[in-house]
This record gives structure tokens, sequence and C-alpha cells, in this order.
């Protein structure tokens, strides 16, 4: 972190946070984490030396599957010996499997870490398998410099076909202010890069009039919300100067539900493993980190005797005592 001596230092607590978040999933963020740049008159957006406020999403090949995926992440985390705080839904359409929650700031040496052994993933330990990432949410615009390095957001831009569709008019997509258009407001955005989009016709690639804006942030309006929050909500409504354009999202990636990757998903192979092993795994008994933050995916079942987590759903959840507990190491 680049500290300007002019400028107040850092608190130990947002170095602490700031720690955390870089052994988190460092990839994209998803789309809905855009809307979570800080917003300073938001009452309960203030850091917490208590508690820690998670992003968690499932990726892979059940990462929509929607049925039983609160009681998966449930069991996901306990697995992991967390207890959390607090589960909440950020019901976006496109990826349903998101969430925000609350857990005790001392349990967050618990969370498995991005170089670790199983990427930062982890998963719940019976019925229908999820596998689940995890990052840190900011709390001023700070902190979302650092913990969001990027974090555009790809619109399929329409634009009325009446000119030529050039590298042209990408420039003017970036130098003209794109924005969401309702009820007479425009809410502007920044777009970071154009590119223009194509498909492909009876296997011919060809242009279709529309371009792909990377945009920086998404405005924190209603309108915004409800469009990633709507399922059958396809198109907002949008301009460029005083020409209306249509708004689409760009599809985000397949695996993880990053906006997008320079390359393949940094998460596909580990995924693959983790489905390919995951029935010796889960054999293997609750791999239940003792000291560290990682999973650890190779232990013999001999080393741990899995144990029976049922509990009464009426009661408060017990504190789970890992077996040696240890301070997290702080950078
Ligand atoms: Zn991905």
């Amino acid at each position: 972190m680049i500290v300007n001596i002019d400028q107040p230092q850092p608190s130990s607590l947002t170095l602490e946070r700031l720690a955390i978040a870089k052994v988190s999933s460092p990839f994209l963020r998803n789309r809905t984490e855009a809307l979570f740049c800080p917003d300073e008159h938001f009452f309960p957006n203030v850091p917490s030396s208590k508690l820690l406020v998670l992003s968690i999403r499932a990726i892979g090949p059940n990462a929509k599957d929607t049925s039983n995926s609160d009681e998966a992440l449930l069991s996901a985390l306990e697995h992991i010996n967390i207890e959390p705080e607090l589960i909440q839904s950020i019901n976006e359409a496109d990826w349903p499997n998101h969430w925000l929650v609350h857990i005790p700031m001392d349990r967050h040496g618990f969370l498995p870490k991005y170089k670790g052994d199983s990427q930062g993933i982890f998963w719940n330990p019976k019925g229908n398998l999820k596998l689940f990432i995890w990052c840190v949410t900011p709390t001023s615009d700070d902190e979302f410099k650092e913990i969001y390095t990027s974090c555009e957001v790809l619109l399929e831009v329409k634009i009325p076909a009446r000119g030529p569709m050039t590298q042209h008019l990408t420039k003017k997509v970036m130098e003209y202010q794109l924005a969401f258009e309702t009820k007479g407001e425009s809410y502007p955005m920044k777009v970071t890069k154009a590119i223009l989009s194509g498909n492909r016709i009876g296997g011919r690639p060809l242009k279709n009039g529309a371009v792909v804006a990377f945009v920086e942030h998404l405005p924190k309006v209603e309108y915004v919300r409800k469009f990633l929050q709507t399922k059958s909500w396809k198109n907002a409504n949008g301009s460029i100067e005083s020409t209306l354009v249509s708004i689409k999202l760009a599809n985000c990636c397949p695996v993880c539900g990053a906006e997008s990757h320079e390359q393949s998903c940094p998460y596909e192979n580990r995924v693959n493993d983790l489905l390919a092993n995951m029935s010796s795994i889960r054999k293997a008994g609750p791999s239940r980190v003792e000291n560290t933050s990682l999973l650890i995916l190779d232990k013999g079942p001999d080393k741990r005797p899995s144990t029976s987590r049922t509990k009464p759903l009426d009661k408060p959840a017990k504190k789970q005592k890992p077996n040696k507990k240890k301070k997290p190491n702080k950078k």
C-alpha cells in the first residue's frame, strides 16, 4: 500500500482488513460487487474490529443451482470452523448463489487462502456439493481501491447502426458519457475500455452494432439494482450524449461468475481437480483446519475421525472449537 505522509496513516484495523483481503480471491469481482463501492452515508458501513463482512459466491458446475444453497453455504462455513452471524442473499438474477456474510473477526484465519492448497475454495461436507469462494467487502474508497484492483463490469451497449461502426465509435463511447437512463434522469459511468462486438450468423462473424464497454463500478441507484436482480429484464435503457442506446450485461465467466478473465478462468483446473477427487476428500472426513487457513486435501482417512454434526435448528449454534486455536498470522 502506498502511504502518502500528508494523509492520515491507515489504522491497524484497516491494515488487518487489507491483509485479510490480500489472501482472498484476487480475481475480477462479480458484477453485483461493483455495487459495493463504499457509500459514506450508509450507516452500518464502518469497519468493525469484531465483525468481518464477506462476499461469498458459489463457483463451478453447481454454482447456479439454488436448491438448499443457503444450507450448503452454512455447512461449508461450519466445516471450516466458522459460525456466521448473518447470511444475506444478494439476489442477483444471473448469479443467484451470492451472499453477504458476517463472520466474527477472530475466525478469519480459518478462511482458505487463494494461495493455499484449495485455492481459496471451500465446500459443504455432505449433500449436494457446492464450492465457494470469498472476498472482503470494502468499507472506504481507499479500501475499495486496494481490495478490488479491478472492478469493471462489461456492458454490451447496442447503438442504432445508422452510421459506420468503426474503431472510431469505440473512442466515442469512451469520450462521451455512457449512462443508464430512467424517468428523465441519467446515471453516468466511467468507461475504461470499449471494443466492437459481433455475432456469428450461419457461422460467419458479423458486427452487430454493439460495443462492449468496460465500466468502472455501476451507479448505485434503484434502477440498476433492479436491473441486476430481475431475471426477465435483459435490456436497460441508456444513452451516449443524446443518442438512446440499449444496455445489456455481457456474459460473465461460467465457472466463477467473474466479469471477465484475460485468459482462461483461473479456477477452472482447481474446480475440476476438486470435483474429480471430492468423493475421497469427503470420505476422508472433515478437513478441519487446525491452526492455519489451509484446507489439506491429501489427508488420509486415519488421521482425523469424521464427526457427525447435527444440531437442532431452533437452538443457537454453539461455537466450534478447533483442536488447536492459534492466532492467524498477521501480515
Ligand atoms: Zn472465472
